[in-house]
């Protein structure tokens, strides 16, 4: 089947970069959330990124003006039956997910494809909770979308070829690169990068270092572009917490049990940048370390 008209839901920070890119790429793109406020905010948001785009000479002005003709946002659930693809990209919580896809499966067309950004929960388990499992698949996005080039495609128990060879073509004409992975806790790229985000956590915690510290270390001694404190404050500490808890729950092994600092920040709303405190605060003109 064709994709040409594409619906994202959850205008966070990964549904204003999908729908960034799936515009860009020549998709009619309607963006939902929990309210059309909150959609528009998204096409807000995406509007701001193709700007910066526009001023570091990676696209030209036509090329974001059709972009941004292409994306519309709607609190309207009739909407959802004039798409080819949905692409589920809400708050990394099952609970939440199961809810969406109720309300959305009915107003869907029959061959419309579901699919998830979701970084870490089961693919078969969610499409398990969906009408159409043979056309359910994970197309997980790295964050910022727009930069990163990579997607992890992942194909639930019973995903059909078919699917799984749309969600091909449409990352491909997004100008990504997939690999495949199995339908495992936090798939390929979240079960490495995690552990090590949670470990450097628990580095901090026991003292051995200071957030700054960790991070100057990972940066300059491990040549990583950020520090993972700093990654961590990007991510979101709620989705980090909610990874290591999928992998912590997924895989029974206490290797994973998440870092009780971690917890401690998520309990406090201090989420990292998106709500401007996690483990520096962002609040300032310099972020500054919160320990
Ligand atoms: P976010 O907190 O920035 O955005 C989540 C959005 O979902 C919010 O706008 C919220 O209002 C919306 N939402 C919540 N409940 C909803 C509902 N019932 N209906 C519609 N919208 C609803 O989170 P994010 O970082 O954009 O993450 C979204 C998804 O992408 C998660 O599954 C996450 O695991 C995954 N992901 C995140 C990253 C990352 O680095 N942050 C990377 C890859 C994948």
């Amino acid at each position: 089947m064709e994709i040409r008209k594409v619906g994202v839901v959850g205008a966070g920070q990964m549904g204003a970069g999908i729908a960034h890119v799936a515009a860009l790429a020549g998709y009619d793109v309607t963006m939902f959330d929990v309210s059309a406020e909150r959609a528009e905010a998204g096409i807000a948001k995406v509007a701001a990124n193709l700007d910066r785009q526009l001023q570091s000479g990676k696209i030209e002005a036509e090329a974001k003006a059709a972009a941004l003709d292409r994306l519309t946002a709607t609190a309207d659930a009739a909407a959802y039956g004039d798409l080819d693809l949905v692409i589920e990209a809400a708050t990394e919580d099952e609970a939440v997910k199961r809810k969406i896809f109720a309300g959305i499966c009915p107003a869907l067309r029959s061959d419309a494809i579901l699919a998830t950004n979701t970084s870490s929960i089961s693919i078969t388990r969610l499409a398990a909770a969906t009408d159409r499992p043979e056309r359910f698949i994970g197309i997980h996005f790295m964050n910022p979308v727009p930069v990163m080039k990579l997607v992890e495609l992942v194909r639930g128990i019973a995903t059909e070829d078919e699917t799984f060879e749309a969600a091909k073509r449409f990352v491909s004409a997004a100008g990504k690169t997939f690999i495949v992975s199995e339908d495992f806790p936090a798939f390929i790229v979240n079960r490495i990068l995690l552990p090590m985000i949670n470990e450097a956590i628990y580095t901090l915690y026991e003292g051995v270092g200071s957030v700054e510290s960790i991070d100057t270390s990972m940066r300059l001694g491990a040549n990583h572009p950020m520090g993972p404190l700093q990654l961590a404050d990007f991510i979101g500490l709620d989705t980090c917490l909610s990874i290591m808890q999928v992998l912590h729950d997924g895989l029974a092994d206490s290797k994973y049990r998440p870092c009780p600092l971690l917890v401690k920040y998520v309990e406090a709303g201090w989420l990292g940048r998106k709500t401007k405190r996690g483990f520096y605060d962002y609040r300032g003109e310099t972020p500054v370390p919160t320990r």
